[in-house]
């Protein structure tokens, strides 16, 4: 038999027992095993702008997980605006409140392993996300400017720390190389089970510029591909057109045919979909754009301001700060721009230098 997607209806806030349900189909045994529920956390945005997964889903999840004995961690890397301030967008998003004590900032805890990618031979990833025993992807379902849908696999995208996500994005050009990109990240945890908040949407000019759009459903699959192709028909996207799904169906990392969906998965009427070309472009020239910043850009640490409290050299994941007779100093070579020192210093005196750094200036910070 085929893979097998459950698409049940569903309102905000979801109910403990839908998420029960879906969870006593596919999850195995999680008493005493450590679980990772990855939603999206692009940005810090209101739940009602769809820009992020819905926080009810995530409480219920963490109740349901909790219930069956599993330690639950939530986590998240932000895109290019929360950068380092992984707390403060999960704070916003509502889902700091729904995380409670199971939030982790993937941000702070990370390793650079290998990846078998025509475009890099190494990432800087979260930590949690290799140890975890189980993982969730727990995405929106939203379109995409570049990759047409964000939603299971896309969103395990978000396991590349900081910077590393821009300078992916960047070293992969085309969208076809994006897509090539985005299943060799994918790649290296794939996860046990998604559960994809559509209830709301994200149509039009998503990740975070579309338009909230009722669908009143959340799909799950322990084949995060197959759970994609149902949040494709919804879309009214025949699943093979999106080049990460058939990527990744390619390398036997999911199914695309024989499908079993069990539930409404006709498409929603009129769901307006981003214009590719358009936005497709736009994306590239401001991947471009952050990753030439990030390029130019240096973490520093004022002297004068440093009172010496050793947090960021606690905190550092990279091993980059480095403390020499009181003073502390970053080794650029090491650091990988996470921006969680600059994030974190309680006087301030942590500086980003070049364009980057007064477009940071302007950032709320935590
Ligand atoms: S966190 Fe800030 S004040 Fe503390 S040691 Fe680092 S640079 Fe100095
Ligand atoms: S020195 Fe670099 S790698 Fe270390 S915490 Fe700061 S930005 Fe991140």
């Amino acid at each position: 038999m085929g893979a097998k997607v459950l698409i049940r209806e569903a309102a905000y806030p979801v109910e403990d027992a839908v998420v029960g349900d879906l969870l006593d189909e596919f999850a195995p045994s999680l008493d005493g095993r450590t679980v990772l529920v990855k939603p999206n956390c692009l940005m810090a945005a209101e739940p009602e702008q769809a820009v992020t997964t819905h926080p009810s889903l995530v409480r219920s999840l963490v109740a349901s997980l909790r219930r069956r004995g599993a330690k639950v961690m939530v986590g998240d890397n932000p895109g290019a605006r929360g950068y380092g301030a992984g707390e403060h967008c999960f704070r916003a998003t509502g889902l700091l409140d729904a995380a409670g004590d199971a939030f982790v900032d993937l941000g702070r805890n990370t390793v650079r392993v290998g990846i078998r990618s025509e475009f890099v031979d190494e990432v800087v990833v979260s930590r949690h996300v290799l140890d975890a025993d189980f993982v969730i992807s727990v995405p929106k379902l939203k379109t995409h400017c570049l990759t047409l849908l964000t939603g299971a696999v896309k969103n395990m995208y978000g396991i590349l720390a900081g910077g590393e996500k821009v300078k992916l994005h960047s070293l992969a050009r085309g969208r076809k190389d994006f897509a090539a990109a985005l299943v060799d990240v994918y790649s290296l945890r794939p996860p046990d089970l998604a559960l994809t908040d559509a209830v709301v949407a994200m149509e039009g000019n998503g990740p975070s510029h579309g338009s909230p759009r009722a669908v009143g459903r959340i799909l799950a699959s322990d084949d995060p591909v197959a759970a994609d192709a149902a949040a494709a028909r919804i879309m009214g996207v025949e699943p093979g057109r999106i080049d990460h799904l058939a990527i990744a169906a390619a390398r036997g990392l999911g199914s695309l045919e024989k499908i079993v969906f069990d539930g409404n998965v006709s498409p929603v009427d009129g769901f307006s979909l981003p214009s590719m070309f358009r936005l497709g472009l736009m994306t590239f020239l401001s991947n471009r754009l952050v990753f030439n910043l990030l390029r130019r850009s240096r973490i520093q640490v004022e002297k004068g301001e440093c009172v010496g409290c050793d947090e960021c050299r606690q905190a550092c994941p990279a091993g980059a700060m480095v403390e020499s007779g009181g003073h502390y100093t970053v080794r650029q070579e090491l650091c990988h721009q996470c921006f969680c020192c600059y994030e974190l210093c309680p006087e301030g005196a942590i500086k980003v230098r070049g364009a980057l750094g007064a477009l940071l200036e302007k950032r709320e910070k935590v």
